[in-house]
């Protein structure tokens, strides 16, 4: 249920609010916003009738409305206006895109730094790059681990951009949440509850992934996952799914940018890199997803792809990435959004 506060709402009012809602079982989920507050209730429980009438009649409230759909916090009815959260000195969400960029692993301190460098200087954000690796298979490289974390931060900290890692399981969680600005969750974990609740729990800016067979209604419950341990700060990201095609590694599906972004006032980010598995096709899909309505592209990039880790096919040279940029920009630009 959402409970809107009255204008007049106290201090008092909105704990004893909190309180009660507490005391009957939902957790609550307090949004100011410019000229209403309201909370979000949300549990299962069977008297919820007889609650909503009950809280309705509490000193401050001035409505108490049932919400429909089954992501209850991410959905529009809790939030109608987009949601932005800051990560590091950069802000996700609104008019403003992000640009998550770097490679698909930290292979070195002279890699990361060199692309950190490049990535900064085209206008990235936040800079990407895995140090636990999901590979398809136990014998490819696995990633650098916390070596690869510190030196993503290094990297970070010199171009003064904040950093998205992959967080694997729950062992490197706290590791990760010290030094990471934003916390991945891939695609092949998208629906591990269990690492869901950990990472809603350290309240760090998200990253979910889809999986590749995640339907929309699932990816929005997996974000709720997130959401439900208190934790606002979650962006969706489309990074394509298993389909019959083979022309391509997943098929990037560009109707769930539009979908999400009518059904959740969570920032939605695009992955053409992971969306296509093609360095040629990043450019055009990346244009895409921007016309669609993405509020961000997250993009792997690579100053030697041919010799890349992980991910080398489906990187884009520092000078393509740039050249991508500079049209990704005008195509923000003829729907209302700076780049
Ligand atoms: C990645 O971002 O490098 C990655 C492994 O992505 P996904 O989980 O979408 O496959
Ligand atoms: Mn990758």
């Amino acid at each position: 249920m959402i409970i809107v506060l009255k204008g007049t709402a106290t201090d008092d009012e909105l704990y004893e609010i909190v309180e009660a809602v507490k005391e009957y079982g939902y957790s609550a989920e307090v949004v100011k916003g410019e000229s209403k507050t309201i909370i979000g209730a949300v549990g299962d429980q069977k008297e919820k009738q007889q609650h909503m009438n009950l809280i309705g009649q509490l000193p401050g409230v001035e409505a108490v409305v049932p919400i429909l759909q089954a992501h209850k916090l991410g959905s529009r009815e809790f939030k109608h206006d987009d949601s932005s959260f800051p990560v590091g000195n950069t802000i996700v969400g609104g008019d403003k895109l992000t640009l998550i960029a770097g490679p698909c692993s930290v292979e070195s301190e002279e890699q990361i730094i060199e692309i950190a460098k490049t990535v900064k200087a085209s206008g990235a954000t936040i800079l990407r790059g895995g140090a636990f690796k999901p590979r398809t298979s136990p014998y490819t490289f696995q990633g650098m681990g916390v070596e690869g974390l510190k030196l993503l931060r290094k990297a970070g900290d010199l171009v003064d951009l904040p950093i998205v890692t992959e967080v694997l399981d729950l062992k490197n969680l706290d590791i990760i949440s010290e030094y990471a600005d934003m916390i991945q969750i891939g695609a092949r974990n998208c629906q591990n509850y269990a690492l869901l609740k950990a990472v809603g729990k350290t309240k760090k800016p998200v990253l979910l992934k889809r999986g590749m067979s995640t339907s929309i209604y699932e990816f929005l419950l997996c974000a709720e996952y997130l959401l439900a341990e208190g934790n606002m700060s979650v962006a969706l990201c489309e990074r394509g799914i298993r389909t019959f095609e083979t022309a391509t590694r997943n098929t990037f599906d560009i109707n769930a940018i539009p979908v999400l972004k009518e059904r959740t006032h969570l920032p939605v980010i695009a992955d053409p890199a992971h969306g296509t598995g093609y360095w040629q096709y990043v450019s055009p899909i990346a244009y895409a997803a921007i016309a669609a309505g993405a509020d961000g592209l997250a993009i792997e990039v690579h100053n030697k792809p041919e010799v890349a880790l992980s991910d080398g096919g489906q990187s884009l040279k520092p000078k393509k990435f740039q050249a991508m940029v500079g049209k990704a920009r005008i195509i923000a630009k003829a729907i209302g959004k700076e780049l």
